[in-house]
């Protein structure tokens, strides 16, 4: 695979069948190279030719041909690691799963070696449950609850685990013999909206996601945006108060501090193991709700000031969230923000549901080692 495949299976994924002569065109290679590309392409299986049908009456000529991405051809795996959580899944080329499977686990005896061993242990299940055979598997993303280095090789911090530096890549490669890559976890949901979820057509993709704590992701044509080179935006951490609760980050009057399944948890006065409700509990305090909807609105039209997204998607507990959660967000951010990003501005659910962690590790994955025809 090439830099060059790559762009040519990327136009398969995202517009459906192309002739040669409109693939040539776009990708702007010569007619040989393009057809030199698709053979070896369709001689292993990624693309396949469809036959155009003749419209009768029309001249009498060589029919059509287009060519197409076999979704089937490969798989990937997508891993979501969360705070006592791994999701896991299996996906074709367009990131649709096909097997899924998950495991829970105490945060607080978990060294990062016994997680490793645990996602391997969940692959392996997979992978022998989902019957694909090892050699179709073209490698594994692993979303990460922290950010990540430049390479996408290591988790560098995680407030839940209390982890620094973890090279997930490395030893996730050497165990189960294939390549890996880390993505931000909350980044990799934004990238799988973006690419084959609610956000296909946003040009910047803001993914907001509440569980253990409040994450938020960016994608911008495309692409995970990385400020600092690690990719995180941390919505959670916006401060909203002054002199507020001490945070987990170290500071005070956090987003995070109303808005997080503990705080709303400890403020609402439920047990864990945490109602999948949890929002519609909360609805029924209005204290709770009022103040929580109040600063989440506040770190939503600054967010959407300084990054201007034209969509915003909401994850985990606030996908979940009752309607009038959303309602209230349409209302009252549009007046915060300036008129051209208010006019643009669209704020929806997610549309991948609860496996949409695994699909973003596997939207990750798909990205650098399928679809940038650069793999390791
Ligand atoms: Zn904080």
């Amino acid at each position: 695979m090439g830099i060059h495949h790559g762009a040519i299976l990327r136009i398969l994924r995202d517009d459906g069948p192309q002739s040669r002569a409109e693939l040539a065109r776009r990708t702007a290679l010569s007619p040989t190279a393009l057809t030199h590309l698709t053979a070896q392409l369709l001689k292993d299986g990624t693309v396949t030719e469809l036959t155009q049908a003749v419209a009768s009456g029309a001249p009498v000529g060589r029919p059509a041909v287009n060519v197409a991405l076999v979704p089937d051809a490969n798989a990937m795996v997508g891993v979501h690691l969360g705070a006592g959580t791994i999701h896991a899944t299996i996906t074709d080329l367009k990131a649709t799963p096909k097997v899924k499977a998950s495991l829970y686990f105490d945060t607080a005896s978990s060294e990062p070696t016994a997680v490793i061993r645990q996602v391997v242990k969940t692959v392996e299940g997979l992978i022998k449950k989902s019957g694909v055979d090892r050699s179709r598997l073209l490698g594994l993303g692993l979303g990460v609850p922290g950010p990540v280095d430049t390479e996408r090789r290591r988790n560098l911090l995680s407030i839940n685990y209390d982890w620094k530096d973890v090279p997930f890549a490395d030893e996730l490669e050497t165990m189960l013999s294939m390549p890996v890559v880390v993505e931000h976890n909350v980044s990799a949901m934004a990238l799988a909206e973006s690419r084959y979820g609610i956000g296909r057509n946003a040009t910047a993709l803001l993914y907001i996601y509440l569980r253990t704590g409040l994450g938020a992701g960016l994608v911008i044509n495309g692409r995970p945006f990385r400020p600092g080179g690690h990719g995180a935006v941390e919505l959670g951490h916006i401060q909203v108060v002054e002199h507020g609760e001490l945070c987990s980050c170290g500071s005070t009057g956090c987003l995070e501090t109303f808005l997080s399944e503990g705080a709303l948890t400890r403020a609402v006065n439920i047990d864990k193991p945490h109602p999948r409700q949890l929002l519609a509990v909360v609805e029924r305090h209005p204290d709770v709700w009022n103040a929580a909807l109040r600063h989440l609105t506040t770190a939503i039209a600054s967010a959407t000031n300084l990054l201007n997204p034209d969509l915003i998607v909401f994850g985990g507990h606030l996908a979940e969230a009752p309607e009038s959660f959303i309602d209230s967000i349409r209302k009252s951010v549009p007046p915060r923000v300036l008129p051209p990003m208010r006019d643009a501005l669209r704020f929806e659910r997610s549309s991948l549901g609860n496996g949409g962690g695994a699909i973003g590790g596997a939207a990750a994955a798909l990205d650098q080692l399928f679809y940038s025809g650069v793999s390791r």
